[in-house]
């Protein structure tokens, strides 16, 4: 259990994982149904979970419910939900450094970008959200048929909403959910991965300390099957935000559909990139292997297949190959670790099955394709060529660090958008090209909900969310915290 940095056991995780969040006060209710805390830079134990149950879901929907009904924090002034949203970000600031810590030791982030991206992240975005509280505007409409009518609308809170959130940014995604959810007025029951949720237990303790009165955020820790499935079961909860697999994202439809619950679905992708014969090629290759292996390759916008003009095709391959060569894979902890290991066992096994099944199938694995020989779940960073458009590796979200390379030999953009089209999945994808007709051309063609040219970054001002399979609605900027509304039209005849 050699998890803290100078090897000792540290307790604070043991603070973090005494019960549930509800109603503002802990739960001690671990009892004999507890889930391991498995550090994956190890495969060791660090301490154990409460596995609530339904019953624990129905407490924290009813804490939420009276927060929202009686206790009125949706009718709370917008600079009122600023103050405590602003308070919570500078909190957190005071605590990075446990919050990275946190995140690496559950998660296995190298601790240098669980500081920079995952701490760092979550404070900004609650800055930006506390902003949304602020200017949560309608609009004043004149009507047509009645002229002299005046019309408005107004956002008001959809209610309680149950927030499910994935593995892969654990401490980010609940604060950027629950950013959103907290500045529109709703109260939130957070249900945090069974892999992660150490720094989401921690982040409901620091809440308390900003101030935000009881119920308002709950965090109820525990199996997907069942403590995910009750929240989008229940009929006291009004809107349901969700990040995972799009199988799971399918089973939340047909469970929410009692009370037609809101439904936010951030799912799966199979992000194609395309870097044509005139791309600045340092650009190019910084920029795929990055969105392929930032994470170790566990993002849902993961650029997991290129597709390269023959005429750089060679030089591509060898610049991400030198560089997936000198990355430096190893514990979340080890100083210097540019890549951790997968999240876990099972999905280790998953995608090192991927890696296994191209290579029976007649792919080259020009770098990596195995696991690392070390304790933890470490899988190199991995090649594929001469993959075909019928393989599981390239039609399947694999969320580990494989990526597919294939070269094309003419321009015919509309045939390229075919092939990349040709999936289920339509959540990002990534041009590279210095010619900007090429580039719009390019991204207008793309079915997916985010196109990034040239290296564009993500940014929380920037609307996320997914075409086709990958989604439901948007996540960030205006949309972002709309989702947490509903629209009510005001008419009256003057
Ligand atoms: P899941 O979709 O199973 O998990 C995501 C979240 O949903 C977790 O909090 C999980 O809880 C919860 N959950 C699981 N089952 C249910 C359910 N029936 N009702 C409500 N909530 C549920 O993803 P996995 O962890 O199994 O990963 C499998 C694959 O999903 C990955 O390999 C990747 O392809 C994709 N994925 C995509 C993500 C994205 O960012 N779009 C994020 C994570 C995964 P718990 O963990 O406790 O089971």
């Amino acid at each position: 259990m050699s998890w803290t940095k100078d090897g000792g056991l540290d307790p604070r995780i043991a603070e973090t994982t005494r019960g549930i969040f509800i109603g503002g006060d802990w739960r001690e209710t671990r009892g004999e149904h507890a889930i391991d805390v498995v550090d994956p830079s190890t495969g060791g134990t660090v301490a154990a979970l409460t596995a609530a149950g339904g019953g624990e879901v129905d407490a924290a929907v009813a804490a939420a419910r009276r927060a929202f009904d009686d206790g009125g924090w949706g009718r709370t002034g917008g600079a009122e939900r600023a103050r405590l949203i602003l308070r919570l970000a500078d909190i957190i600031e005071t605590h990075a450094d446990e919050l990275a810590l946190l995140e690496a030791i559950d998660g296995g982030k190298p601790l240098r970008m669980a500081r920079m991206v995952d701490v760092g992240g979550s404070i900004e975005r609650l800055r930006y959200a506390a902003g949304a509280a602020t200017r949560m505007n309608g609009e004043a409409i004149r009507p047509v048929s009645a002229p002299n009518a005046l019309a408005y609308t107004i956002h008001e809170p959809v209610g309680v909403a149950g927030l499910i959130v994935a593995w892969n940014f654990p401490l980010m995604m609940a604060v950027s959910k629950m950013s959103d959810a907290l500045a529109a007025g709703c109260t939130v029951v957070v249900k945090p991965s069974e892999n992660t949720s150490l720094s989401t237990l921690r982040l409901a303790e620091l809440a308390r300390e900003a101030g935000f009165p009881d119920g308002v955020i709950n965090v109820v820790t525990g199996l997907g099957g069942v403590v995910g499935q009750a929240l989008a079961e229940h009929p006291g909860v009004d809107k349901i935000s969700f990040t995972g697999s799009t199988a799971v994202g399918k089973r939340l439809i047909a469970a929410s559909a009692g009370n037609l619950k809101r439904l936010t679905l951030e799912l799966g992708g199979k992000s194609p990139a395309f870097v044509f014969a005139d791309a600045d090629m340092d650009v190019a290759i910084t920029g795929v292997f990055r969105n392929i292996y930032y994470n170790s390759g566990q993002v849902c916008a993961a650029g997991s297949r290129v597709y390269a003009h023959r005429s750089v095709y060679d030089r591509l391959v060898a610049g991400l190959v030198a560089k997936a060569e000198a990355l430096r894979v190893g514990p979340a902890l080890a100083e210097g670790t540019e890549m951790g290991p997968l999240v876990s066992q099972a999905h280790f096994d998953r995608v090192a099955n991927y890696a296994d099944g191209a290579r029976a199938a007649g792919a080259t694995v020009l770098t990596g394709g195995s696991r690392i020989d070390r304790p933890g779940f470490f899988m190199q960073p991995t090649i594929l060529a001469d993959t075909d458009a019928a393989m599981a590796v390239r039609r399947e979200e694999i969320f580990g660090p494989v990526l597919c390379v294939t070269p094309f030999d003419d321009d015919d953009l509309e045939a390229l958008a075919r092939e990349a089209n040709a999936t289920e999945y339509g959540l990002s994808a990534y041009i590279y090209t210095t010619n900007l007709n090429t580039a719009h051309r390019m991204a207008r063609l793309i079915r997916a909900g985010l196109v990034r040219i040239n290296a564009g970054a993500l940014d929380m001002a920037v609307p996320f969310g997914g075409y086709k399979q990958s989604g439901w609605g948007r996540e960030n900027g205006t949309p972002g915290w709309q989702a947490y509304t509903e629209l009510k039209s005001v008419v009256v005849p003057l």
